[in-house]
């Protein structure tokens, strides 16, 4: 962590509450670029190849974009770059980011550049190994809630002071996702290249209290508000989880991942930019 943070020059450290308003800011009138992405020269978000610790359970494996997963008593550490492995507009269209720039292509006439352009994060979930339902349920932060499976973290459904995310979802490129100010990328709504890669009904990644994220669809059928409890969740076997588990569904009408806050007790977050 520590040479990896020299060698990027990163910078200084960031609270969930920086990001939380940054992310909000990032949202105003389109201007020109912000966030320098020089940190990233040397690192192939299409090739993380995570470390992983002998004894993780395989279904953390399927967090292909993390770059280390181990196993700390009872919870499961996986670290991430944050950096998207697909195409999106927020790469800066040089070096090797030219790869994986494109500009917008998606289908929202509203669609508008925020001026924030990616950077690499040091993000470190820890999550619990065996996720338990909390007595007094918290309500999720803003900032990361929790890690999808290329790496990228989710962020809740809210915008500044719990506003709805309409404002955001303008600035959201074809994949559905965007920077915040200090280049933070992630995902509010439907990861839409992973849930293209894998289906949409597939296990998307994990909150950061332990439970599962599926997507809108289970056994052929679109999974609505409806079908959930409070907290955007409910219980029953998946394909990765044959005992029966709790589990999120991302839907496509806020509040889109999480409801009223974790179901389970939370990990937790470092991050750094
Ligand atoms: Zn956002
Ligand atoms: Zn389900």
């Amino acid at each position: 962590m520590k040479r990896r943070a020299s060698i990027l020059g990163m910078t200084f450290m960031a609270t969930a509450l920086i990001a939380f308003i940054a992310c909000n800011k990032s949202d105003a009138v389109d201007t020109s670029p912000t966030t320098t992405s020089s940190g990233n020269t040397g690192i192939d978000p299409t090739n993380n190849n995570p470390t992983v610790e002998n004894g993780v359970p395989e279904v953390y494996k399927k967090i292909y974009g993390a770059t280390d997963i181990s196993l700390d008593g009872d919870y499961v550490v996986i670290t991430c770059n944050g950096l998207p492995d697909h195409k999106t507009p927020y790469y800066l269209d040089t070096e090797w980011e030219s790869a994986l720039y494109e500009a917008y292509n998606g289908t929202n006439s509203q669609f508008h550049l925020n001026p924030n352009r990616i950077t690499q994060a040091n993000l470190v979930f820890r999550i619990p190994l065996n996720p338990t339902e909390a007595g007094n349920k918290s309500t999720t932060p803003m900032g990361p809630i929790g890690v999808s499976l290329n790496g990228v973290p989710f962020y809740n459904q809210y915008a500044a002071g719990g506003a709805a995310l309409t404002g955001e979802i303008n600035s959201f490129d074809q994949y559905n996702g965007h920077p915040m100010q200090m280049g933070g990328y992630h995902y509010h709504i439907e990861p839409t290249y992973l849930t293209q890669n894998s289906g949409r009904d597939a296990l998307l990644g994990f909150l950061l209290d332990g439970y599962p994220v599926y997507g809108p669809i289970e056994n052929g059928k679109q999974v609505s508000n409806g079908d959930l409890d409070a907290y955007h969740g409910h219980a029953h076997v998946t394909a990765d989880f044959p005992d029966g588990i709790y589990h999120y569904h991302i839907t496509d009408a806020d509040p889109y991942l999480n409801g009223d806050g974790f179901f389970g007790v939370p990990g937790t977050l470092t991050q750094s930019y």
